[in-house]
């Protein structure tokens, strides 16, 4: 391939004459002669040629044109005639696969159908049907692979007619494996059971909820629970400024003090400590209740946490929970409790749901991109073609 047949970026092209006078047309023709597609024989000879005019790609504002000849061989070896074929260039389609994965790109990256249809001067149905075409391909590449080892769980809203749908996270390589409709072991059953490489799924990280506590019981046999961080922690806060509420009615109408007591105690100036502390003094039960949360709080936000020093926190946590159980936090103590091992495991890693939470935003703006989803399989896959992919067609 020389220079000027490169510039093109389609191989196999030998380019013959280009005009620049209306938009920019390009002639061209293979570069080289290929062996038979029936027998491989050398032997070919051009028996008739025939012109396809294909958009390829836009410079600067201008469509190129291509206009190949196309030649058809006859084998003297078989007897058989075919046509010269192009890997970018697909049977009855008029435009090159650049310029299709050109126009993908754009509306991918938020330009409009009728605005695609003016630049690039195809219909928006077409920019929709290729646009289709390209995100199925993306979704094809992505299955067959293997479960992720450390997998995040949670739910997000869909829509108010179908309800909630399921995520799963690879964590590690930070992708949505893939979004199932429903929350409830039933509406996932279906989908779990056939899940491929699921006994190799080691760590599970999910909020503290008994479903899908349950749903990881049976079909993750070989994983371990990790709870997460931001859901227990926010877990905590809930609790308390119930039971707050409980001792003041009154107290959380004012705004400074709730800013107060929601922050960790570590962050507050010392001017923010005192005046909290004359607020507290007044209710000696509500006081104590600060403290545990504050000591509680403390724990849960230890990370990379190495074994030695485990039998230490763990001391320290149990006999915060059998503090609260003596308290009117007896509830929180007892999901503490329930959750101890889960909540245990969160100090040897720092893998958090964070990520899940990441994509949720992201899955909301392509919704509302999109003004909404109806149909659940088109959501899903809209959601895996842009969070479960890497960007990089394998085969083009
Ligand atoms: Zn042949």
């Amino acid at each position: 391939m020389s220079q000027v047949d490169s510039i093109l970026g389609l191989p196999g092209l030998a380019v013959q004459r280009v005009d620049r006078k209306l938009g920019i047309h390009v002639w061209a023709k293979p570069s080289s002669r290929p062996s038979c597609v029936h027998c491989a024989s050398e032997t070919v000879r051009i028996k008739a040629t025939h012109s396809r005019t294909l958009k390829h790609t836009r410079q600067g504002n201008q469509i190129m044109i291509l206009h190949l000849s196309i030649p058809k061989y006859h084998c003297q070896n078989c007897d058989r005639y075919f046509r010269h074929q192009f890997p970018w260039a697909r049977p009855r389609l008029r435009a090159t696969e650049p310029y299709r994965l050109e126009v993908f790109e754009a509306h991918d990256g938020g330009v409009s159908q009728s605005k695609l249809s003016v630049t690039h001067r195809i219909g928006s149905a077409t920019v929709e049907r290729w646009y289709q075409h390209l995100i199925k391909r993306r979704v094809s590449e992505l299955s067959g692979r293997a479960c992720p080892r450390v997998l995040g769980i949670d739910e997000h809203f869909f829509t108010r007619k179908k309800g909630y749908a399921t995520t799963l996270v690879d964590l590690r390589n930070h992708k949505v494996f893939d979004v199932v409709l429903g929350r409830s072991e039933l509406s996932l059953r279906q989908y779990l059971s056939h899940l491929p490489g699921r006994e190799q799924v080691q760590l599970v990280v999910m909020d503290l909820s008994e479903t899908y506590r349950s749903i990881v019981h049976k079909y993750f046999p070989n994983a371990k629970i990790v709870a997460d961080r931001f859901h227990v922690i926010r877990l905590v806060n809930h609790h308390f400024l119930n039971l707050w509420k409980q001792q003041d009615p009154v107290g959380r109408m004012n705004r400074g003090l709730l800013s107060l007591m929601r922050r960790h105690q570590w962050n507050l100036s010392q001017e923010q400590r005192d005046n909290l502390a004359r607020y507290l003094e007044q209710f000696p039960i509500l006081r104590s209740l600060y403290h545990a949360k504050q000591r509680l709080n403390k724990l849960l936000l230890i990370k990379n946490l190495m074994p030695k020093h485990g039998r230490k926190f763990m001391a320290r946590l149990l006999k915060l929970i059998a503090q609260l159980a003596q308290s009117p936090a007896r509830t929180l103590a007892h999901t503490l409790n329930s959750w101890l091992e889960p909540i245990v495991r969160m100090w040897r890693t720092s893998q958090s749901n964070g990520i899940t939470e990441g994509f949720h935003t992201k899955m909301e703006m392509m919704t509302r991109r999109a003004y909404g989803f109806r149909n659940f399989e088109n959501y899903r896959l809209r959601v895996l073609a842009h969070c479960g992919w890497n960007g990089v067609f394998s085969r083009v």
